[in-house]
């Protein structure tokens, strides 16, 4: 089946290509992108050819869904090519799954998994020499569907795109980053849609993280829509806490985003014999551990970054600081999980995806 689709893909290549004006030493974080990408429209109740295009603006009538009822969603995964320049990809399925799970909850279609990873693969394939080698780069992959159908009724579209661009992207240095623990705004609710990759959860979030930037702060800790009483994510990304020598985050629902990462983390540290426990986690345990020395980690994780370390937090007008350590599990962690990712080490999970 598989080799049947991929032959089935449409290639149409670029007469040029961008990537000699590109400074690979300096890539910021999803603002270059290569010179193809992979669509596939759905219309007439069917996926329809897939297509590797050249990298070109999408073009919609004004009353294409998306434009009014938000109906978009995406997901964020990498590939790494190692030094012997075989490339990879990282629990690929995984995000195929959410993908999935993300369309259903917005009413969209759901995508054949053959079409996502044979359009994957062959994108990679086209776009080979765009993937950064430097350490801690990547291709940053954006896989998204939008909903392209016509007219002003507030219903599901009858006409989708799906897109796969690709950015390659260079180490994410987040600086400090000082949190604040949100007691008014929420990310999500239950019943909501916080556990797809839907574009209007950033949407919505975008206030209320401005407004803790202006407190002098980079990042929301978003916590329950209900009390505010426990912590749910950081941003976008998943919440890990190091309280003595105990890994703990808290449990996916409704809510929170069901991250890679986070459940890579959860493995990893368990086979390297951290005590890791999932539960809810109150906003007060983290006061409290701050106050008598037992807080050591705070962190996000997520695609992007991997892990991004968390300095202090900002709680009820009071702030709270880390202690600054040597050694971390965040800084273990991400080096375990990169070196799997880049095929620096054994993949004892299985989790790395040859491509080419
Ligand atoms: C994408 C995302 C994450 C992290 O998921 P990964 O699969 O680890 O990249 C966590 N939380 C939110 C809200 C996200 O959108």
């Amino acid at each position: 089946m598989a080799t049947t689709y991929t032959e089935a893909i449409k290639i149409e290549k670029s007469e040029s290509t961008k990537i000699n004006t590109v400074d690979f030493n300096n890539l910021a974080f999803g603002q270059v992108f290569t010179d193809h990408m992979f669509v596939c429209d759905f219309e007439d109740g069917k996926w329809q050819t897939p297509k590797i295009v050249p990298y070109q603006p999408i073009v919609l009538d004004p009353s294409a869904k998306i434009f009014h009822y938000g109906q978009s969603i995406f997901e964020g995964m990498k590939a790494y090519k190692d030094a012997d320049g075989s490339v990879f990809l990282f629990r690929p399925d995984e995000n195929i799954k959410r993908m999935n799970i993300s369309a259903k909850r917005l009413a969209m279609p759901e995508i054949p998994e053959a079409y996502f990873m044979n359009g994957l693969k062959e994108l990679l394939k086209v776009e080979k020499d765009w993937i950064p080698t430097s350490e801690g780069s990547a291709l940053y992959i954006r896989p998204f569907m939008l909903a392209t159908g016509q007219g002003f009724h507030a219903s599901p579209a009858d006409a989708y795109k799906f897109v796969i661009a690709f950015a390659p992207s260079g180490p994410y240095f987040s600086g400090r980053v000082e949190v604040l623990i949100e007691e008014k705004y929420s990310r999500s609710a239950n019943g909501g849609v916080g556990f797809a990759k839907a574009g209007g959860n950033y949407a919505g979030q975008f206030f209320p993280t401005q407004l803790a930037k202006d407190k002098g702060y980079q990042q929301v800790i978003w916590t329950d829509d209900n009390t505010h009483e426990y912590i749910e994510e950081a941003g976008a990304m998943n919440i890990f806490v190091r309280i003595n020598d105990t890994l703990l985050t808290v449990p996916t629902s409704d809510r929170i985003l069901d991250g890679i990462t986070r459940k890579s983390i959860i493995d990893i540290a368990k086979a390297d014999g951290i005590d890791v426990e999932v539960r809810k986690i109150k906003v007060t345990e983290l006061t409290e551990a701050a106050e008598n020395g037992s807080l050591k980690e705070l962190f996000g994780a997520g695609t992007a970054a991997v892990v991004s370390p968390i300095a202090g937090f900002g709680y009820k007008g009071k702030n709270y600081e880390l202690p600054v350590l040597e050694e971390t599990f965040g800084a273990r962690l991400k080096k375990r999980i990169t070196d799997i990712q880049t095929n620096k080490s054994e993949d004892p999970f299985s989790w790395r995806v040859k491509v080419c």
